[in-house]
């Protein structure tokens, strides 16, 4: 697509510090690293949305990332853990709407936390989780 930042870094009209690339997708470090080894996932053809991507493209982001986490833990770069982070969508905090996967090294002490808040449990019984889940899972599909 023509406006987006990351296709440019594809087609390498803009530079990146680059780790991995196959026919599918690359891997590239984040120009705004939280730690040092901070990198993206992405796929090499345009979609916004993580949900928009096929499932077989989907899957393969998360095993590139996969071997790229073990490569960094094999590598001089300080990492005790890592966060695998992906948010789909404006409204989950998406800034770039091309979709990618952010692998963030961790190690104690280096001030980096992702997570949840944890809501009221009396907010969602197991008749609730039952019923969401029941509204979730009909809607599986094998193809996508
Ligand atoms: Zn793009």
């Amino acid at each position: 697509m023509k406006d987006c930042i990351f296709c440019k870094i594809i087609n390498r009209e803009l530079p990146a510090s680059f780790i991995y690339e196959d026919e599918t997708c690359m891997a590239f470090l984040d120009i705004h690293p939280i730690t040092e080894g901070h990198a993206l996932v992405i796929p090499k053809h345009h979609q916004e949305r993580f949900t928009q991507l096929n499932n077989e493209v989907a899957g393969h982001l998360f095993k590139v990332a996969h071997k790229i986490l073990n490569a960094i833990e094999d590598s001089e770069i300080k990492s005790e853990g890592a966060n695998l982070f992906l948010s789909d969508g404006t409204v989950a905090g998406q800034e770039v709407m091309h979709s990618h996967l952010h692998i963030a090294p961790t190690f104690k002490g280096d001030g980096q936390r992702v997570g949840f808040s944890h809501s009221d449990p009396e907010m969602f019984p197991r008749k609730r989780l039952d019923e969401i889940a029941t509204k979730i899972s009909k809607f599986i599909n094998e193809q996508s």
